[in-house]
């Protein structure tokens, strides 16, 4: 049987925003004195603290390399345990890997999918140095709930917010409360810089220890010096790397950044549109919200009911797909991926992200996506859920 497709085009989950004004930026530093680390990385991170309400910020070549150096900053070594959800991308856990920690999953809470600080509490162990909360969707983790836990056994909290750059917290924005918070500039995230990552903290000595991190453990500061041969002269202290972000990208995160707000309330009136919509399809849940916080809706995830259909997720990602709408699957939980395994992480671990893992699916959700747009991806569900409904 010919069916036709609800569109013609295909339209992706998630999606950069590029204008001209961005382009000028970056071009405009093609044309200066320095295309790495200058006056564009160091305006950006203070734009940034500034943004979200913390003392400092540390700019790396991507969000996975500012969680490793997070970690490294809160001094995670060999036989570390650190606490996260599985129910996240895999360098919420490498991070700990990096710095010969373990990475010790609690399970997610079934309404909000963000880590449970019931389950937290569960594993914490003499061991336990750290929590790593991921931000689910960019709807914020139980922070209060969580710092309660961190208090009682002296831990170190590593918010992975990758997903809330803009959220909020009990009236404070995401960035300002933690040791240590990452936010990620990857191009699906908020804003972005091709690749990079950011670090935002109130702490100089963390501070401190992120720049060094991720200048080859460098420094050029007399003053931290054990010696001084002369105007030539550094010391490296420690281990580090080199995860410098260029002023290249720190520029086009400038100029990304003065269009966030419009950007955050494109992601929310697009929400309103698709909760307007599936509220009353009874096959399919839309995301819970906590009344406490704002989400920065970096992800629309729906949950499929699935006693109420005839096909699994697989058959409906397969149709949604036939209709070009661009699906995802946020995420296999960490443990499960085949490295975890061999490091002897079991099935079963986390009974209720393996069974959210079984029925969410990611809907398309960016600012450069038209009203159009999500009206197609509407449509194309209501068409897709009515071929595998029962009644
Ligand atoms: C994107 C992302 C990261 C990693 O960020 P990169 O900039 O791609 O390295 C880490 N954690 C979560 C939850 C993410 O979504």
């Amino acid at each position: 049987m010919y069916n036709r497709p609800i569109r013609d085009t295909y339209l992706p989950y998630g999606r950069q925003w590029i204008d001209d004004e961005d382009i000028d930026s970056v071009v405009n530093v093609l044309k200066g004195d320095y295309l790495t680390t200058g006056p564009f990385v160091s305006n950006f991170e203070q734009e940034i603290a500034n943004y979200v309400g913390a003392k400092y910020a540390v700019t790396f070549s991507n969000g996975t390399a500012a969680l490793h150096g997070a970690c490294f900053a809160a001094g995670i070594g060999n036989g570390d345990e650190v606490i996260t959800t599985p129910l996240t991308f895999a360098a919420s856990a490498n991070c700990v890997l990096y710095q010969g920690g373990q990475p010790i999953f609690a399970d997610i809470d079934e309404k909000t999918y963000n880590i449970d600080p019931k389950e937290i509490e569960k594993k914490i162990t003499r061991k336990t140095k750290a929590i790593i909360p991921v931000h689910f969707t960019g709807q914020p983790a139980p922070l209060d709930e969580i710092y309660e836990i961190a208090k009682k056994h002296n831990l170190i909290i590593i918010e992975d917010a990758a997903h809330a750059l803009g959220a909020t917290y009990k009236q404070k924005r995401i960035g300002s409360i933690s040791d240590m918070t990452m936010f990620s500039f990857h191009p699906v995230k908020h804003i972005t810089s091709g690749e990079g990552g950011i670090i935002t903290t109130n702490n100089k000595e963390y501070y401190n220890k992120l720049l060094q991190f991720r200048s080859h453990g460098i420094t050029r500061d007399s003053s931290k010096m054990f010696e001084n041969h002369g105007p030539w002269y550094y010391e490296m202290h420690f281990l580090g790397y080199n995860y410098r972000i260029t002023d290249i990208q720190a520029a086009l995160a400038s100029s990304q950044l003065k269009k966030l707000d419009k950007f955050l309330d494109l992601r929310k009136k697009y929400v309103s549109m698709y909760n307007e919509a599936f509220k009353k399809i009874t096959e399919i849940s839309i995301p819970n919200q906590n009344e406490n916080s704002s989400s920065s809706w970096h992800l629309y995830v729906i949950r499929l009911n699935l006693e109420q259909l005839t096909g699994n997720r697989k058959d409906i990602y397969n149709a949604l797909f036939q209709e070009n709408i661009g699906v995802n699957v946020h995420y296999i939980p960490v443990y499960l991926l085949p490295y975890y395994q061999e490091l002897g992480y079991q099935q079963g671990l986390c009974p209720n992200a393996e069974k959210l893992y079984e029925e969410i699916l990611t809907l398309p959700l960016f600012p450069a996506m038209s009203e159009k747009d999500v009206n197609d991806v509407i449509q194309a569900i209501k068409k897709v859920i009515s071929l595998y409904t029962t009644n």
